[in-house]
C-alpha cells in the first residue's frame, strides 16, 4: 500500500518539536547550574521568623553568583505522619545543605541520610537557632561543634571562649546551661584566624548589625577551628567572654561552616553576615573560597553595613 497517511507528517512534526523542547530545556537547566554550586536551605520549623530570614539566605547566597538555591520545608509542628513520611530532603543531590531549621527530630531516615551525607563529604552549614536543634542527637552535636538550649549541659560539652590574656582557646567543663544571651545589640566580630580562606583579606574587626549574641554555647567541639569570636558584653547582659561567631567543623569527610549570628532578617542584612555565610558556604561545599572579593560596602569597626533586600 503506498497511500500517504495524512496524519504522518503532523505527528511526526510533533515528536520533532517535543524531542526539541526536551533538548532546549536540558540546555538551559545545564546554563542556569553551569558552574553553580547546588545549595538546599532547610527550614519549616523554628523559634524565630523563618518565613522572613530563609529568603535573606536565599539572596545572600544567589546574589553571589556562586549558587543556586532550592528551599526544602518540613512539614509544620503538627504535621501528619503521612505528611512527614513525604518529606524526605535528598541530599546527595547538593553540594551543600543549609539549616534554617529548629523543630521537631527529623524521620529516622532523614537523620540517617543526613549523617552518610555529611560523614561521605557533604557540606553543612549552621545559621544561629539551627544551632538549638537535637539537643540529643550525639552526632549532630559532633557535626555543628556547639549548640545551644535544647537541654544542653555539662553532659553536651565544654564550653569554648578565647582567652585573650594567653591567646588561646578554653574548654571549660563547668557545669552548666548550654546557650544565653543578653539583649540585641550591634556587636563586634573579632578575627581569630585571618589565614583561613574564609577570613582572608577581611577587615579584623567588623561592627556586625542588631543581633543576638549567643554565649555559654557547649557541645563536643571535635574538629573544630574558630576563626572569629565575639565579646558577651555583661553591659548588654552577655556572660563576658569572647565567645565563637564563626566556626569549622571538620566530620568524616564533611565540613560543616558555622555561625551562631542571624537572630533576625535584620541581622542577616549586614554586609558582614552576608560576606561570611557566602564564604563559608562556599568553603562547606568545595574546601576553598573563590570568594574573594571584600565587598565595597563591608562594615567598618565604627560603622555597621546592611543590604536593602527587593524580595
Ligand atoms: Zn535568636
Amino acid at each position: 500500500m503506498n497511500r500517504s497517511n495524512p496524519m504522518r507528517f503532523p505527528i511526526l512534526a510533533a515528536l520533532l518539536l517535543a524531542v526539541g523542547c526536551l533538548g532546549l530545556a536540558a540546555t538551559s537547566a545545564q546554563a542556569d547550574h553551569h558552574g553553580k554550586l547546588k545549595a538546599l536551605i532547610l527550614d519549616g520549623q523554628n523559634n524565630h521568623n523563618w518565613r522572613a530570614t530563609t529568603p535573606v539566605l536565599k539572596y545572600a547566597l544567589e546574589s553571589s553568583g556562586r549558587f543556586a538555591v532550592t528551599v526544602s520545608t518540613s512539614p509544620a509542628k503538627n504535621g501528619t505522619k503521612e505528611q512527614w513520611d513525604a518529606w524526605r530532603p535528598d541530599f546527595k543531590e547538593y553540594d551543600v545543605v543549609v539549616s534554617n531549621y529548629n523543630g521537631a527530630m527529623w524521620p529516622k531516615p532523614v537523620q540517617d541520610a543526613f549523617l552518610k551525607y555529611v560523614k561521605e563529604g557533604g557540606g553543612f552549614v549552621v545559621v544561629h537557632a539551627a544551632n538549638n536543634s537535637f539537643g540529643n542527637w550525639a552526632e549532630y552535636n559532633r557535626v555543628i561543634g556547639l549548640g545551644g538550649w535544647g537541654g544542653r549541659s555539662e553532659k553536651s560539652g565544654p564550653y569554648v571562649y578565647f582567652d585573650k590574656k594567653t591567646g588561646k582557646f578554653v574548654r571549660d567543663l563547668t557545669k552548666g546551661r548550654g546557650g544565653s544571651h543578653g539583649s540585641q545589640h550591634p556587636f563586634i566580630v573579632e578575627t581569630r584566624n585571618a589565614d583561613h580562606p574564609i577570613m582572608k583579606g577581611l577587615p579584623t574587626k567588623w561592627l556586625h548589625a542588631r543581633d543576638e549574641l549567643y554565649d555559654r554555647l557547649r557541645g563536643p567541639a571535635e574538629g573544630m577551628t574558630v576563626l572569629a569570636t565575639a565579646y558577651s558584653d555583661p553591659k548588654t547582659r552577655g556572660r563576658g567572654a569572647h565567645e565563637p561567631m564563626i566556626m569549622t567543623i571538620d566530620y568524616g569527610k564533611g565540613r560543616c561552616f558555622h555561625t551562631p549570628m542571624g537572630h533576625a532578617d535584620y541581622s542577616m542584612k549586614c554586609v558582614g553576615f552576608i560576606t561570611v555565610l557566602q564564604r563559608g558556604t562556599e568553603w562547606a561545599a568545595t574546601g576553598k573560597v573563590t570568594l574573594t572579593k571584600v565587598p565595597d560596602d563591608f562594615p567598618t569597626a565604627e560603622k555597621t553595613s546592611s543590604r536593602e533586600i527587593k524580595k
